[in-house]
């Protein structure tokens, strides 16, 4: 069974990026094929600065090394290292109808947002499809934000398959139902392009003041409070066990706590549940030459088996001189 998936270094990696995608990529790596990849290619639709897109790769690859994944496990590598995807991405295009692109959310939210809406960002789904695509994945880690790309995914994989004869694998999505939507310090989705996220390594002074802005409601101190109708309480769920979370849920309703020991409580479950990961990060942040060794002999596993697929995929539909 092939694991795939992908995350864009457009900034730091933040607590949904972690508890959405990154915690399941490890504990995926030890019993399956598991393919990890750093989206550069989708970065450059947000990033148009050549070193902070370098810098930024650098930095996702540290993060994902310190937080866990293993590179005798898994294959990490650079998304542009493997320039099979856009051939790929090309064939797929011009089987994908308008209509299936324009109902994307990650699109239409972003262009109800009033970021400006280039190709790029409207396309994104085909190349996330060849992604998946270009490497036989059966299973595909993800947010829920995520969900609807892999189905459109699938719709392309099944109609290549039914234009050009069965070629292409259907990959499945696997969203964890704690974790599909983390919030962020406004309550909405927490996501990098909405500044409103925590990051996991950000000094702890500054995190520490990023939780204290947590958006709550106005209830007051001797107020009783409801657990389940807030963001505070929801973070400090992904890093307690189920006898701390039934404790402050407890605190909640008795009232007399305020948000802020809530905020403080989370910020220092926070701190004790990344400790390890901070001191490994400082270790390999140093050590440059191991982390383009790995990358290198990441990008040519995943461009062996990206290479064996894109050339059955120009065999069925009659392109290449190799056939
Ligand atoms: P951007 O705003 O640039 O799209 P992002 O913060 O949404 O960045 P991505 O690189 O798009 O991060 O997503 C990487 C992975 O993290 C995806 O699998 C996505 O579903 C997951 N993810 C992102 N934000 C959250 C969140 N708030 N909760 C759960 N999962 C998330
Ligand atoms: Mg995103």
């Amino acid at each position: 069974m092939r694991v795939l998936s992908g995350i864009q270094p457009t900034g730091r990696f933040h607590w949904g990026n972690y508890f959405g995608a990154i915690k399941q990529y490890i504990d995926l790596q030890d019993n399956e094929q598991a393919f990890y990849f750093i989206a550069d290619l989708h970065a450059l639709t947000t990033i148009r600065d050549a070193e902070r897109l370098r810098q930024n790769t650098q930095e996702a690859a540290i993060d994902l090394l310190a937080l866990g994944l293993d590179p005798k496990q898994a294959t990490l590598f650079r998304q542009s290292d493997v320039p099979e995807v856009t051939s790929l991405t090309w064939i797929l295009m011009t089987i994908t109808q308008m209509s299936l692109l324009e109902k994307c959310h990650a699109y239409k939210d972003k262009k109800t947002k009033g970021i400006a809406a280039d190709a790029g960002l409207f396309t994104y789904p085909v190349l996330m499809a060849a992604d998946i695509l270009l490497y036989d994945s059966d299973l595909v880690p993800v947010g829920q934000d995520q969900i609807q790309h892999v189905e459109v995914t699938r719709d392309l994989a099944q109609r290549f398959n039914t234009l050009f004869g069965e070629t292409l694998t259907l990959p499945e999505s696997r969203v964890l139902d704690t974790s599909a939507k983390v919030p962020g310090i406004d309550g909405e989705k927490m996501s990098k392009s909405y500044k409103n996220v925590i990051e996991i390594f950000e000094t702890p002074k500054k995190q520490r003041k990023k939780v204290m802005s947590i958006k709550t409601d106005s209830a007051t101190l001797e107020d009783p409070k409801d657990p389940e109708n807030c963001a505070v309480f929801a973070l400090y769920k992904l890093f307690a066990d189920e006898t701390q979370q039934a404790e402050l849920a407890q605190r909640y309703r008795a009232g007399g706590m305020g948000y802020g020991d809530a905020k403080q409580a989370v910020h220092e479950a926070a701190l004790e549940y990344f400790g390890e990961a901070r001191e490994r990060r400082e270790q390999l942040a140093d050590d440059t030459d191991t982390l383009n060794d790995i990358l290198a002999e990441g990008a040519r596993q995943a461009r062996e088996k990206g290479k064996e697929v894109l050339d059955r995929v120009q065999k069925a539909c009659g392109l290449g001189s190799n056939h």
